[in-house]
Formats: structure tokens, C-alpha cells, sequence
């Protein structure tokens, strides 16, 4: 890609050539006796051999191209993008921080102190009893969750096949159910966008297993029922499944224990401030109330008993393994450092101020947003434009548009969240860029957007044909 995205070509190679270092050419044997196609193996290699200046230029160039939370406002709905603060970075790189995870349990006592206080730090957040942070996403904190949650079924002889899901939900949702063996029931939405109340009645019976949930859900709104609901799913022998990803309208302010779910995720790289993407890696945290601790992955770290040691232990009837050793450490550290600075006050403030935020946006954008009242997030409708060209405009106006035509319910959605991060001025910003792109015309539209370092792609060749390593340009 690299020639690519700096306009590369041969005639550049030829004037640009690299002043202090030669082009390595290593061969690489390739013996017939290869047991892989002909056209997975080759018999040699050429590398590129850049100066240190040439290798600085390149990733800053293409730091340039791509839209960074680090350039400006970023709100993607659902997906939680916030600013990671730079001290966190310095705390996973102490060098303390980096123990082979191998080691004796006496020499790393320091690593499962921070472990055991992060367990515990996101169980009170959550308002649940036990933690596992093994998992390395939410998406798989989904899955560990539901594994769970039918490992618990199994032991207690109940035979169930059905996991709800409202319609609105994330994708991973419903994934993480068929992932799981779980037939998919799918709940409409109620009028008012939450969760309908007799439509669930109908949807749980004798096979629910779960009811999977965010909340509040995905266009920001409260599920106001959510203690009936738990009622419902726990009155038919099921278990309540909290998705974690929208838990910053919620931090220091409302637990998904207290509102009666049973297992949930987090996502910490949307409510923790650690990194989103990039290939990850992530972390996803499940946490769960006492009658499942028994079947969390394994290990998980504890007290010793006495002497004010920890120690890695195995729940009683573990599923296993979702991720090699305590899951991704470094990521981890970071989550506890931002829980630990912000503490408390920080975080029941950062909560208020993300609600806030959403609200005065809302207010401040042409477009209108059908459901209310909503806390984090709110989903504008572009109406008779098309929310993906507004979103292309938008970016000619130096900030990332919002997330697109998802939930469904919403015609031309544009899911919205500012974060706690932005400030008044910033959110103004938006508001114009969300007028302006949504006042245009349909040619600027379409053409969008114009100002960025790459113009329009073709995404079903970018989702189908990626290219995802290097490439030497003769191979092309
Ligand atoms: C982001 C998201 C997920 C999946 O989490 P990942 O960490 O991206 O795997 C699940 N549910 C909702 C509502 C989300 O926004």
C-alpha cells in the first residue's frame, strides 16, 4: 500500500533512492518439496531498505491521510470515541509493566495487584460481583458472556435455544448468539424506540436463554421498563445480558446490576479510553453476577488468604481459555490507569458531561431527531438526503461525520455521539459542518469529499478485495 497512498511509482524510485541504505535482496530457497501451492510461495524477495528519515515521513504522511480522534471531533455513535489520554501510554510503558506472564506468581505480585484492583474497579462500576478480563474485545466479551450464560444453563440441566435480540441492535449481537448455537429471536422495537414491553412477553418463554440489551440502547434511549423487563427474562428462568457499549451515559450514575442484568461486557476502548482499532489489540472485560462466577474463563486472580498476597486461580467450572494469559495486558493497564485518575467524581462527571454534550448538539443541528429523550447519543434523520453522502460532505469540513444509516429505525440515521471530550467550541464546529454538508447541493453531495487526502473509494472493493499486507510493486 505504501506506494499507493504516497503516489509512489517506479519513475519516484528511480529519482528518490534511498541515500543511506542499499535495497536487500534475500532468496529464500524454495524447495519443491514445499508442501504449499506454487502460488503462496516465491523464490525471492526484494524489501524495501529506507533511510530513517524516509520510514519518519512515511507514517507521518500517513498519519496525515486518515481522520484521528487525535485531529478532531470524532462522534461516532455506539462506538464510544474518545480521547486517550497520553499519561496512560507512559504508564503501560513502564518497563515494570512489561513481565513475561510466564512468571513465578511471587515475582509478579504487582501485576496481579493491578489485575485483582481492575477486576474490582469495573465490578463496582458495573454493579457486578465477579470479573474476567481475558477477553480481547467487546465482540468477544459478547461471546465469553453468552458462553457463560449457557454453560450456566447446561450445569442446571435447562434446556434452552433462543436468545432474544431487539432489532436494533449491534451486529455483534446477534453473531455472538449464532457464535454461541443460540437460535436468533428478534424483537421489534416499540414506538417510542425502546424495548415493547408485550412484544417481549410473547418473544421469552421455556427456551429463552438470554435477552441481550444495551441501555440505554442504541439511538440513546433510557429503557425505562428495564426492571419489568428483568422481571419478564428472570420470571421464565432466562439471563440478562448487558452489551457494555453505551455504559459511558452511565458511569458513577447507574449500574446494570442494579437494574437486574446478570453478565455483561465492557468495552474499554470506548468507556476506558483505551485505543479503538487498528486491528486492536482491545479488551473486553465480562463481568457477571455471583451465580455465574463459577463459569468465568480461566484464570482469574484473587487474594491469598493471610498474607495480603494475590494468586491466579481456576473457577470451579470454568468454560477455559478465550484468550492466551490475563488477555491484553498493556491495554488493561491503560483502562485502569484513566479509572484510577478520573476516579469516582471523574467518572460520574465524564458521564454527565457526554449526556450534555449529545443534548446541546442535538439542539444546535437542522436535522431532525425523531426519538427523546436520549442521553449520550441521539440519532438525527437526514430525511430525503442520503445520510452517507451528508457523512462524505461533512468530512470536507476537517471533522469525522457521525455513524450511518444504523439503527435501521431511524430512515437515514445519523448516530451521534459527541463525548464528554469536546468542548463548546468544538461542538459548534460540528453543528456547522452538520449544516453546511446537510444544506448542500446534490452535486457537492455526491462528489464528496473533495478535501481529504483520499476522495471517494469503492467500498464493496475495499470490503471485498483488501489488500492487507505489502505488496512489492511487481506483483501487482
Ligand atoms: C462496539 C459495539 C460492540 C462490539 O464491540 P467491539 O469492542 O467493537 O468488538 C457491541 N455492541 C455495541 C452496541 C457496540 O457499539
Amino acid at each position: 500500500m505504501i506506494h499507493d497512498q504516497a503516489r509512489y511509482t517506479r519513475e519516484d524510485e528511480a529519482v528518490h533512492e534511498p541515500l543511506l541504505s542499499e535495497k536487500t535482496e534475500e532468496s529464500v530457497d524454495a524447495s519443491d518439496a514445499s508442501p504449499l501451492p506454487d502460488d503462496l510461495t516465491r523464490d525471492s524477495l526484494t524489501l524495501p531498505a529506507p533511510s530513517e528519515p524516509e520510514v519518519a515521513r512515511h507514517y507521518t504522511r500517513l498519519s496525515q491521510m486518515n481522520w484521528a480522534i487525535d485531529s478532531g471531533p470524532y462522534p461516532l455513535g455506539s462506538c464510544t470515541m474518545k480521547y486517550n489520554p497520553k499519561f496512560t501510554e507512559d504508564v503501560a510503558a513502564d518497563p515494570n509493566a512489561a513481565v513475561h506472564p510466564d512468571r513465578s506468581e511471587r515475582s509478579v505480585q504487582g501485576s496481579l495487584e493491578l489485575q485483582y484492583r481492575l477486576q474490582e474497579f469495573l465490578g463496582d462500576i458495573g454493579g457486578m460481583d465477579a470479573v474476567t478480563l481475558q477477553p480481547p474485545a467487546g465482540a468477544a466479551g459478547e461471546l465469553t458472556g453468552i458462553l457463560v450464560a449457557k454453560a450456566y444453563h447446561e450445569h442446571h440441566g435447562n434446556d434452552r435455544s433462543e436468545v432474544v435480540i431487539p432489532a436494533s441492535a449491534h451486529g455483534t449481537n446477534f453473531a455472538t448468539a449464532a457464535t454461541a448455537g443460540y437460535d436468533v429471536v428478534e424483537l421489534p422495537s416499540g414506538e417510542d424506540g425502546r424495548v415493547d414491553v408485550e412484544a417481549l412477553e410473547a418473544a421469552v418463554g421455556d427456551d429463552t436463554a438470554a435477552l441481550m440489551l444495551t441501555n440505554p440502547n442504541t439511538v440513546g434511549l433510557f429503557e425505562r421498563d428495564i426492571t419489568e423487563i428483568a422481571d419478564i427474562v428472570h420470571d421464565a428462568g432466562g439471563l440478562l445480558y448487558y452489551d457494555g457499549a453505551n455504559l459511558n451515559a452511565l458511569l458513577g450514575r447507574g449500574r446494570p446490576g442494579d437494574m437486574g442484568f446478570d453478565v455483561m461486557h465492557y468495552n474499554v476502548h470506548k468507556t476506558f479510553a483505551t485505543p479503538h482499532g487498528g486491528g486492536g489489540p482491545g479488551a473486553g472485560p465480562v463481568g457477571v453476577v455471583d451465580e455465574l462466577a463459577e463459569f468465568l474463563p480461566t484464570p482469574r486472580v484473587r487474594k491469598t488468604e493471610g498474607d495480603g498476597g494475590y494468586e491466579r486461580f481456576e473457577p470451579d467450572n470454568t468454560i477455559g481459555k478465550v484468550h492466551g494469559f490475563a488477555g491484553n495486558w498493556l491495554v488493561l493497564i491503560k483502562a485502569y490507569a484513566y479509572i484510577a485518575r478520573l476516579g469516582d467524581e471523574g467518572l460520574a462527571d465524564a458521564a454527565a458531561k457526554a449526556v450534555l454534550n449529545a443534548n446541546y448538539l442535538a439542539e444546535r443541528i437542522d436535522l431532525d431527531v425523531p426519538y427523546g429523550p436520549f442521553h449520550h447519543e441521539f440519532a438525527a434523520t437526514a430525511g430525503d438526503r442520503d445520510a452517507a453522502d451528508v457523512a462524505k460532505r461533512m468530512l470536507d469540513f476537517g471533522v469525522h461525520p457521525p455513524t450511518t444509516k444504523w439503527p435501521e429505525m431511524v430512515p437515514e440515521a445519523m448516530l451521534t455521539e459527541p463525548t464528554e471530550i469536546e468542548g463548546k467550541s468544538s461542538l459548534d464546529d460540528l453543528a456547522e459542518a452538520f449544516n453546511l454538508a446537510y444544506a448542500d447541493t446534490d452535486e457537492a453531495l455526491s462528489t464528496s469529499p473533495n478535501r481529504t487526502a483520499a476522495g471517494r473509494i469503492d467500498q464493496v472493493a475495499a470490503a471485498r478485495s483488501p489488500r492487507l499486507s505489502w505488496q512489492a510493486l511487481d506483483e501487482e
